[in-house]
């Protein structure tokens, strides 16, 4: 994406289409966090980011980084769950390492520094059928140049790829074996996050 891009992505506009997809999804979500785990994901998820939406205006007219800053708190303090304080250090992080000039290689870099963020905070790797299984790939496609369609045809797959995994974090890993044979919930929302963010922004270049 080049820096005129990325400065011209409207960040209503993304809040916007984020919270549709949550919204749209989270009977979804809910079905595959009741196979695995305890079934509160798609509300957490749609709870978080409507109060997202609801306060948009807000984080809009602040610079980028501030405003992904703002939206991190924001889901700290509504998704709940153990995905709120991820997808919350996701933004946060994101926010805090956004580049002065953004362009597709130093996007690349503060994403990654978000993605791991979560993993410290989760104490969790790739993997072990998470949301990091969904979220690395995307960074590795970004980073590789790839186009907003290919960038969400990988998160589609990453979470489709969980599906063989065995849990070894989060509620499902409670479940040991039987957790196989199921996607991921947070590794499904990361890709419909993905998926809302590529299809708004169009071709990053
Ligand atoms: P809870 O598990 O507390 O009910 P949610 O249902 O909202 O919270 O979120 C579950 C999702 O969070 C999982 O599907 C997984 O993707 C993600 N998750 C849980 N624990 C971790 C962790 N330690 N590291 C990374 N992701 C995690
Ligand atoms: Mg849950």
């Amino acid at each position: 994406m080049s820096a005129d891009t990325m400065q011209t992505i409207d960040l209503k506009t993304l809040i916007t289409a984020i919270a549709d997809a949550v919204s749209a999804h989270a009977d979804e979500l809910t079905a595959l966090d009741q196979a695995i785990g305890d079934g509160d994901h798609g509300l957490n998820m749609k709870r978080g980011f409507e109060a997202v939406r609801a306060d948009a205006d807000t984080f809009a007219a602040k610079p980028v980084g501030d405003a992904l800053k703002a939206i991190g708190t924001k889901l700290v303090m509504t998704v709940g769950g153990a995905s709120g304080p991820l997808y919350g250090t996701l933004f946060m992080t994101l926010g805090k390492e956004w580049p002065t000039v953004p362009d597709r290689a130093s996007v690349a870099d503060a994403l990654k520094k978000a993605i791991d963020s979560v993993a410290a905070r989760g104490k969790s790797q790739p993997g072990q059928k998470t949301m990091l299984d969904v979220l690395y790939p995307v960074q590795a496609a970004l980073a590789a140049g790839k186009s907003a369609g290919e960038i969400a045809e990988a998160a589609d797959a990453a979470s489709q790829a969980t599906v063989p995994l065995k849990a070894l974090r989060g509620r499902a890993s409670f479940l040991g074996d039987r957790s196989v044979g199921h996607m991921d919930a947070g590794a499904r929302s990361s890709a419909l996050l993905v998926r809302a963010i590529a299809e708004a922004a169009g071709e990053f270049e």
